[in-house]
């Protein structure tokens, strides 16, 4: 949805001057109409009221508001979104979405810092709030040929520096707990579908849910997938022999986590735990729309910020912390 919508206004001249370079010369009044323009794009840019629909609207000129004439709400071009109850500037969040999008391998929020010259703790919030912004939604289905794989990422247990001192760390006593597995459903040039497990077993049910019926599937030798056999058509590729056999392969999606892997290792350096399944639905956004431009990708982004709801997660995250 968000894709056909943002498709309309990719056409438009707005959209192909919206760049890094561009953002840092705008006005503050230019970068508000800018926002506008993505956020009421179904409206010509006209504000409309966020809660009722209604476009009839009174201008506060001097705060930067709307009232709504039908029902009184009275609303900024983030309310409602995931920039609700922001604390920088318009043009500041432009400038973040620029700098998010731009990094191939993803962007640390200490980069995001320095590059906003904001707090650690501001340009972690927002990098995550944009990452939900992205992911958001309902993930849909696969089909036609499907490649599934699944990677380890997290729970590093640090080897003694001693020899006589060190543990067999392929022993569960001797691992953290944390390790989790990203599996992705991979639509050979199509979309791409990851989720976070505890082990390859438990993802099958997840798998039947999203590659539809009438699929075939490609996957390796891992005993995990010899189930998938009952419901697809299941092609195999054993790994210790080769990498393709000509016809069954997983190369889309080790491209994927040649990707994921690139961005723990080169920008994150940590991406276990909790924020996995965020990282990995950023990266397949990136994987996905690799092809478009920086322009492209900066409307995508925009346009998903401002039609997601306000953050469950990230809104007030540290005031709640504290
Ligand atoms: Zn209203």
């Amino acid at each position: 949805m968000i894709w056909t919508m943002a498709q309309h206004f990719l056409l438009s001249a707005a959209a192909r001057t919206l760049s890094l370079k561009a953002v840092a010369r705008m006005s503050d009044q230019e970068a508000l109409e800018a926002f506008q323009a993505i956020r009421w794009q179904d409206n010509a840019g006209l504000p409309y009221c966020p809660k009722c629909g209604c476009v009839g609207v009174y201008k506060y000129e001097t705060r930067k508001l709307w009232k709504c004439k039908g029902c009184n709400h009275q609303f900024s071009v983030t309310s409602g979104t995931i920039f609700a109850g922001r604390k920088m500037s318009i043009k500041d969040y432009l400038l973040a979405i620029a700098i998010f999008v731009n990094g191939a391998k993803g962007i640390s929020a200490l980069q995001l810092s320095r590059d906003l010259d904001v707090q650690y703790k501001t340009a972690f919030v927002l990098a995550h709030k944009l990452r939900e912004a992205l992911n958001g939604g309902d993930k849909g289905k696969v089909s036609g040929n499907v490649e599934i794989d699944g990677a380890y990422f997290g729970g590093y247990v640090k080897p003694a520096n001693w020899k006589t001192n060190r543990r067999d760390r392929r022993l569960a006593e001797n691992q953290t707990g944390k390790r989790r597995v990203v599996v992705i459903m991979r639509e050979r040039n199509g979309k791409t579908l990851p989720f976070v497990f505890k082990s390859e077993d438990a993802a099958v049910k997840t798998i039947e849910n999203h590659v539809m019926p009438g699929s075939t599937i490609f996957a390796d030798e891992a005993a995990s997938w010899d189930s998938l056999h009952d419901r697809y058509l299941t092609k195999r590729i054993n790994h210790s022999e080769a990498y393709s056999d000509g016809e069954a392969c997983t190369n889309q999606a080790e491209s994927f986590f040649s990707r994921l892997r690139r961005a723990e290792i080169g920008t994150h350096h940590h991406i276990s735990g909790p924020y996995l399944a965020s990282y990995a639905g950023e990266m397949s956004w990136r994987e996905d729309n690799r092809r478009l431009s920086n322009g492209e990708l900066y409307l995508i982004a925009t346009n998903a910020a401002l039609k997601a709801p306000v953050s469950r997660q990230w809104k007030g995250y540290w005031q709640r912390a504290a």
